[in-house]
């Protein structure tokens, strides 16, 4: 059986803790590899080896570390397939999907090759008398990114290009369900000319996580995950004293008004409500028609779309909308809630929890399933299904509409259909959730602006990637300077003002 161990100062290391998590391919249901579960002392070895290495990194000139990401670049469009493959292997998603996966946190390293213009401090020449002020953004020391499954090849790249452009020494604690291409991208980064120890990977569990936020080098921590876990890292992470940022679950709405182009609507359902089996923080999983007029057109067109959803492991081709679940628990959980959905009165449209498919039974596949007259107060309603379930809420009115989106205690993505710019605007302007499309379903901001969700769906300070992710790593001191030195104005007991 395939051993996947550490990435710790520039090399593979075999796990030494003798614990492991099995890693499946959820296409045949199969164990193919198991993941070490890092120890303490394995976790404090990568720490001390990224202390060892970060003060000389990040005192290399930002230009030179940007090539690094310059080089990385290259090296990820050198071994796509490659990469896609062991993500699709792993995770379950369709190759375009993989690929997409890791397309966006290449679109992350791309922004970081800016890491010269964007650590720019500012400067006020005559501030005073011979005095002048200037500022800098300096590197924290060791900083740490705990990432999900969803995601392990962009949410990793979202937290460690950033990081290391910045001159950090990062320590990745990728999710264990899918590990192998989070230590494929540690070992591109080394080929690029990263020193070693500046970029480990540490696998493991809860006991690697509490070691992260317990220890006393580790500066900050960025966490991805669902938000019991979020918070609990938020909470633990700033109890240590570390700057902290968590980004939870999500549960997205989309309102389709009236006047919405319901072909584009429902194009825009089954893709960002089914393409990846649902497992997005970005999945539409609420569907909002305004009006039971628009909700009965909507049904119409949307239930065949969610019937004929084709369904396949990643081997099968490009023809496929999406795969099979990560696990077999997933794969209950998901099946849970839909049985729950329908013990609590919801119309369950189309039913996927029977989906088979020959010479994969053993898969962890759940088709695509699709609830009419969800309410309020129901379970699957409330709850993150992250899976290929759509619900559909029927609206009266758009305040009514907008009001359940506002209500809700998850605030990541939200969207509005329609075709009136002054609903739009209304929309944008008045939705507390930090993420917003118009007529576009999955609004997930490109690379050089930043990526957060309000309420439940984050905690802390500052958002992922663009600018924010150079604040989030990077810690600001302001320098005041007098010269000529010779300046004499005597001892000074009151506070100086520019008054
Ligand atoms: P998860 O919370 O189970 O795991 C996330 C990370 O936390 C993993 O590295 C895992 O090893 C670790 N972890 C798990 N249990 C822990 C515990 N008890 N103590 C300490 N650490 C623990 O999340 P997941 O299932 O891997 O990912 C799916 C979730 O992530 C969904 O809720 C999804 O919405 C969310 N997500 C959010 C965003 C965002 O930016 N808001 C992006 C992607 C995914």
């Amino acid at each position: 059986m395939r051993e996947i161990g550490h990435f710790i100062g520039g090399k593979r290391v075999a796990g030494t803790s003798g614990r492991f998590s099995d890693v499946y391919n959820p296409a045949t249901g199969e164990v193919e590899a198991k993941v070490a579960l890092a120890s303490g002392a394995e976790l404090n070895a990568a720490i001390e080896n990224a202390k060892a290495a970060q003060p000389d990194w990040g005192a290399t000139n930002p230009q030179r570390r940007a090539r690094v990401l310059m080089k990385f670049v290259d090296l990820l469009h050198r071994d796509m397939d490659k990469l896609a493959e062991a993500l699709s292997r792993e995770h379950g998603k369709t190759l375009p999907d993989a690929k997409g996966d890791v397309i966006r946190g290449l679109e992350v390293a791309e922004f970081c090759i800016g890491a010269p213009h964007l650590l720019k401090g500012e400067f006020s020449e005559g501030a005073g008398p011979g005095i002048d002020i200037h500022s800098v953004r300096q590197p924290l020391g060791v900083v740490a990114g705990i990432t999900p499954f969803n995601f392990p090849a962009m949410i990793p790249m979202w937290k460690f290009c950033p990081a290391v452009a910045a001159g950090n020494a990062f320590i990745l604690k990728p999710s264990e369900r899918d590990p192998s291409v989070p230590m494929m991208l540690a070992e591109l980064m080394l080929e690029a000319g990263l020193p070693a120890g500046i970029l480990n990977v540490v696998n493991g569990d809860k006991e690697a996580v509490d070691g992260i936020l317990d220890h006393p080098d580790i500066e900050a921590v960025g966490f991805v995950g669902s938000t019991a876990i979020a918070e609990y890292v938020y909470s633990r992470g700033c109890a240590a004293g570390k700057r902290v940022q968590c980004f939870g679950g999500a549960k997205n709405h989309m309102l389709i008004m009236p006047d919405a182009d319901l072909d584009q609507a429902v194009d825009a359902l089954v893709g960002a409500g089914y393409g990846a089996a649902g497992e997005r923080c970005m999945a539409v999983s609420v569907a909002v028609p305004v009006g039971e007029e628009t909700a009965d057109r909507l049904m119409e067109k949307l239930t065949p779309r969610v019937e004929n959803l084709k369904i396949a492991p990643y081997t099968a081709g490009d023809d496929a909308d999406f795969g099979p679940l990560v696990t077999k628990a997933a794969h209950d959980r998901v099946k849970g809630y839909v049985d729950k959905g329908v013990e609590e009165g919801a119309d369950l449209v189309v039913d996927g929890r029977d989906f088979s498919m020959q010479g994969y039974e053993d898969g962890f596949f759940i088709g695509g399933c699709l609830f009419d007259n969800v309410t309020k107060d129901m379970t699957i309603y409330k709850e993150e299904i992250f899976g290929p379930v759509l619900s559909v809420v029927r609206a009266k009115t758009y305040e009514e509409g907008l009001d359940l989106a506002m209500s809700h205690e998850y605030g990541n993505g939200v969207a509005i259909f329609t075709r009136d710019g002054d609903a739009a605007r209304d929309f944008a302007a008045r939705i507390n959730i930090g993420m917003v499309g118009i007529n576009v379903p999955i609004p997930v901001p490109l690379a050089y602006y930043t990526f957060g969700g309000w309420k439940r769906s984050g905690f802390g300070d500052l958002n992922q990637h663009g600018p924010d992710a150079f604040r989030f790593y990077t810690r600001t001191k302001t320098i005041t300077s007098r010269w000529p030195s010779g300046i004499k104005d005597g001892a000074e007991f009151v506070i100086p003002t520019m008054g």
